[in-house]
């Protein structure tokens, strides 16, 4: 084992990072209190020999395979029942950001009595929930990015009115973490950029979104210079283990960073997802720069921070910028939302709904339909010129 890469950590929960760690699987649902786990997953995982060793070490375990993207209502509510007809008493959510986001959601809601929709975060709904009717957690992330191994939430898609809802509850954190960058190593290039440039929206959008936060901003200002540093290793060379062991902190520096806030970039990236069934990471990747031109006046100061601890080539907010753009060029990421399949027939309805989207409180100027309407059809047309500026 690689011990250089090793480290148990107590915030924000328990996580064991390093490579080999899924071989504790088992000690984690141990000390999780877990004896019967559902080990949730997505379809593209489902069959892999990384799942069935995982479910051969776990007594008594069985499998929920059949997360897909963007995952649903319909996915959690199948997960339920396999979870209630199993007589689980613990979930181990494995895979990308949506098997975690499901995972987390079927052990929050296996002991509610209410409807699914009764808990998305809005004030204080989370308090609706039993506590005790909560299952607890092991979360394996297999992609570098989401961070939803160390979040409070779970992003369920509402297929009724196409928008993306957060549940939130305090309880829905995951007892362990098990951050084992051998299990990143098979992620395909793209995805592994797609995802990688979601962790660096999620440190992004935490630092530049208002408020007095001065630890989320130091985690995320960290995660920026290690995803500077080690996102272009990671995509070059898969199997190189120090990138994805930094890629798999920096992914979840950002989740615990954004607890101070998100901004535009996924205000706009919610309800495209909702609509188009874009990848989260890329959709997110793509619109970056047109939110950073248009909040440009709002964050001179912290773009120069940023520019100044990642050692960019140039400083202050073009240097910032002009990075942003290379970056993406460099991980082969589209500049056009219309290059991932996004129109601007919707633009209307993505503009009312970014605006109502919980991060848009996060954007360090405020930002209203008509505003977010216009950033996203320049994102659409790959016109940067076209977003002008917030005031
Ligand atoms: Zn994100």
């Amino acid at each position: 084992m690689n011990t250089v890469l090793c480290g148990n950590w107590n915030y924000p929960t328990t996580i064991w990072a390093g490579p080999g760690r899924i071989a504790e699987l088992a000690d984690a649902c141990v000390r999780a209190g877990i004896r019967h786990p559902l080990l949730v997953t997505d379809e593209g995982l489902a069959g892999t020999p990384m799942i069935k060793s995982a479910l051969a070490a776990l007594k008594d375990a069985a499998l929920f395979g059949a997360v897909r993207g963007n995952p649903a209502l319909s996915h959690v509510e199948a997960g339920l029942r396999a979870y209630r007809a199993g007589g689980h008493d613990g979930v181990v959510a494995f895979g990308g950001g949506s098997a975690l986001d499901a995972g987390k959601v079927v052990a929050f809601m296996s002991g509610q009595t209410r409807p699914l929709w009764d808990f998305e975060d809005v004030g204080d709904w989370w308090t609706r929930a039993d506590p005790a009717g909560i299952a607890p957690v092991i979360a394996v992330p297999t992609t570098a990015g989401t961070g939803s191994e160390v979040g409070r939430a779970g992003v369920i898609l509402n297929e009724e009115t196409h928008q993306k809802k957060i549940i939130f509850h305090p309880h829905m954190m995951p007892h362990i973490v098990i951050s084992d960058p051998e299990l990143t190593v098979g992620l395909p290039r793209a995805v592994t950029a797609a995802t990688g440039m979601d962790a660096f929206v999620h440190c992004f959008e935490a630092f530049c979104a208002p408020g007095f936060h001065p630890l989320a901003d130091g985690i995320a200002l960290e995660g920026m210079r290690l995803i500077h540093r080690f996102l272009p290793r990671a995509c070059a060379d898969g199997w190189d283990i120090e990138a994805r062991a930094q890629m798999l902190a920096a992914a979840l520096m950002g989740a615990t960073a954004f607890q101070k806030g998100l901004g535009g970039v996924h205000a706009i990236a919610h309800p495209v997802g909702s609509w188009f069934n874009t990848h989260h990471g890329l959709t997110n990747a793509v619109i970056l720069p047109y939110v950073v031109t248009f909040n440009r006046i709002a964050i001179a100061d912290k773009t120069d921070i940023i520019a100044r601890v990642l050692d960019l080539p140039a400083r202050g907010f073009d240097g910032f910028l002009a990075w942003v753009l290379e970056m993406r060029r460099e991980l082969g990421i589209p500049h056009a939302l219309a290059d991932i399949g996004v129109s601007a027939d919707k633009a209307k309805v993505i503009g009312r709904e970014a605006a109502i989207d919980p991060s848009a409180g996060g954007n360090p100027i405020p930002v209203d339909a008509p505003m977010l309407e216009r950033i996203f059809r320049a994102a659409v047309g790959g016109r940067l010129e076209a977003v002008g500026s917030a005031v």
